[in-house]
């Protein structure tokens, strides 16, 4: 096991690194704890979960929505559960999201933590605080701020993990390393992704790194004001087709990201080789790098985004790979950008 602790704000929250899920135990009492996780992961590790309370949602992002919150609280009330209940949300992205918000809002807020199970959970979403749901169409529209006492990591759970949620939550690794890390890069580049799947030590080595670039952005911009934009790197486009095509999150933004390339490549002096760079470890990560989008839809909901402000939006750019910078698009530019980049 390996301790790690890192501070938001005044708040310290701890990371156990390749530590047994059994550990648990330790860190909380079974009997005040409640467990959040849905149907596969308890399919598949059922062991895991003797003598704990357990609630347990349907799986997919169809259900990160009010629905459910609903039925866990009516579950937590069934339980009894109190003020000084602890929240544990073992699973994906959406487990973490579903638990961290009810434990936000359940008697005005009780304490949780979070054991993720897959990549993505591991490196993006169980990291920074933002916890909530969707409401129709609109991606974590409702939701609430509030940090976890502590992550655990149980490599594990990965045993059981779908090939296409490895892939998946590779596109956020390839995007900390593309604004973040040129060695990170590097390192991708030189070892495929069964590599990682292979060796409990390689990926742990991996979560770890970049486990610690998420907390080092969200710590230094704990409110978004700055560098915690450039996790948005990808992403402005990549929402747009993640929503009107129903892409996993993984696919649309590896595809976000080469638009964005692109973009950088047109306005920012980023190098074409290291958009062929880009490009071609997204591939070797089985990921898509293109998609034949109708660019007046895609136009259409690239104008909702949070990021847009006035007549600019606000899109992450690389100046080269390893470095990223915000810059102010004017629509009119960008219009013509997104029809450019149609592929
Ligand atoms: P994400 O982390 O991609 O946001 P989700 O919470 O939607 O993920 O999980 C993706 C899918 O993988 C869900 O169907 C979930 O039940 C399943 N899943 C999550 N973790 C595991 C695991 N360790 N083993 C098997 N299936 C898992
Ligand atoms: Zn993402």
């Amino acid at each position: 096991m390996h301790q790690e602790n890192y501070f938001f704000s005044s708040q310290k929250f701890s990371c156990y690194f390749n530590t047994d899920f059994s550990y648990l135990e330790k860190l909380v009492s079974k009997e005040d704890t409640v467990i959040i996780t849905d149907e596969n992961i308890v399919a598949s590790h059922a062991n895991k979960f003797n003598g704990w309370k357990i609630i347990v949602i349907k799986p997919g992002e169809q259900n990160k929505q009010q629905a459910t919150i609903d039925y866990i609280i009516n579950e937590l009330i069934n339980i009894k559960a109190d003020r000084g209940t602890f929240i544990v949300g073992v699973g994906g992205g959406v487990v973490t999201d579903v638990a961290g918000f009810v434990a936000s809002i359940y008697m005005r807020g009780v304490k949780f933590a979070f054991v993720p199970t897959t990549i993505l959970a591991m490196v993006d979403a169980s990291i920074g605080g933002k916890n909530g749901i969707d409401v129709g169409i609109y991606k974590n529209l409702v939701g609430a701020v509030k940090q976890p006492e502590f992550l655990l990591f149980d490599y594990s759970f990965l045993e059981t993990l779908p090939q296409d949620q490895w892939i998946n939550g590779f596109a956020e690794i390839i995007k900390h390393a593309c604004i973040k890390d040129e060695n990170l890069f590097a390192c991708l580049e030189n070892n495929p992704l069964d590599f990682f799947q292979s060796s409990i030590e390689s990926i742990h080595e991996l979560v770890k790194k970049n486990v610690d670039i998420k907390c080092n952005i969200v710590s230094n911009d704990e409110f978004e004001t700055g560098e915690r934009k450039l996790l948005n790197f990808g992403h402005t486009l990549g929402h747009a087709i993640e929503n009107i095509y129903e892409l996993p999150h993984g696919s649309a933004i590896s595809i976000g990201m080469v638009a964005a390339c692109n973009i950088s490549a047109e306005i920012n002096n980023f190098p074409t080789t290291d958009i062929a760079r880009v490009t071609r470890l997204l591939r070797a990560y089985h990921l898509p790098v293109e998609l034949h989008y109708n660019d007046d839809r895609v136009w259409e909901v690239l104008l909702m985004d949070k990021k847009r402000s006035g007549n600019t939006m606000n899109f992450v750019l690389l100046n080269k790979i390893g470095e990223a910078i915000v810059t102010p698009i004017p629509l009119t530019k960008l219009r013509q950008l997104v029809k450019n980049t149609t592929s």
